[in-house]
């Protein structure tokens, strides 16, 4: 089987656990053999083995990054304080970076050492660029078709007008006339983003790296 094929549709379906509702950042349990997530709290006492690779041992990492739950946290306050305009901008900000995190992960299943992911991700900073051509690339698959296979047809599509109405703002001048500002709607369509961002690279964390398809 090439790197580009799909996987086998014999593969043992998903059994991702979500974690729970707490109206902060979600906490989840990585493998530290394979790269499986799940939001199971039996996952993380070490007792259990891992659903994909039955490892038993190992310290679990939590997952997201301590450095996204921070970012994480402090766009939840926004929010509270009804700052949509800011809460619209950091959760452009941490979508991308989660971006960058999986895309990193997927490059590391596929044997790809820091140096060179360190590489790819400086050369390529565009978004579209990432999502575009990286993502295909590595997955076989383009991006908004695995995010619909996924249950989440409508991200990409949200998270792209959610972006160029971010630009909007942001390179708002006088030269090119009044831009609208951000809708106070807008920063309610970004929570909800932000909530479905990690569910969804959960699931293809779970796909593209732990099942380890790519690596045969
Ligand atoms: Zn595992």
């Amino acid at each position: 089987m090439s790197k580009k094929s799909r996987p086998p549709k014999s593969r043992p379906p998903h059994r991702t656990v979500f974690a729970p509702e707490t109206g902060e950042a979600p906490l989840y349990w990585e493998c530290p053999e394979c790269g499986y997530i799940t939001g199971d709290p039996q996952f993380m006492d070490g007792s259990h083995p891992c659903p994909f690779c039955g490892k038993v041992d190992g310290e679990r990492r939590s997952y997201p990054t301590d450095r996204i739950r921070r970012l994480d946290s402090r766009i939840r306050q926004y929010n509270r304080d009804g700052d949509h305009e800011i809460v619209v901008i950091l959760v452009m900000a941490l979508l991308e970076a989660v971006l960058e995190d999986i895309l990193d992960r997927i490059m590391d299943a596929h044997g790809a050492d820091l140096p060179l992911r360190r590489m790819v991700m400086d050369t390529q900073r565009a978004i579209g660029t990432r999502i575009g051509k990286i993502f295909p690339s590595l997955t076989g698959e383009e991006f908004e078709e695995a995010a619909a296979e996924l249950g989440y047809r409508d991200f990409p599509y949200r998270w792209r007008e959610m972006r160029e109405a971010r630009n909007a703002f942001i390179h708002d001048s006088p030269f090119n006339g009044v831009k609208e500002a951000l809708q106070p709607s807008m920063g309610h369509d970004a929570m909800e983003l932000l909530d479905q961002s990690y569910t969804l690279f959960v699931l293809m964390n779970n796909r593209f790296v732990a099942d380890g398809f790519s690596k045969d």
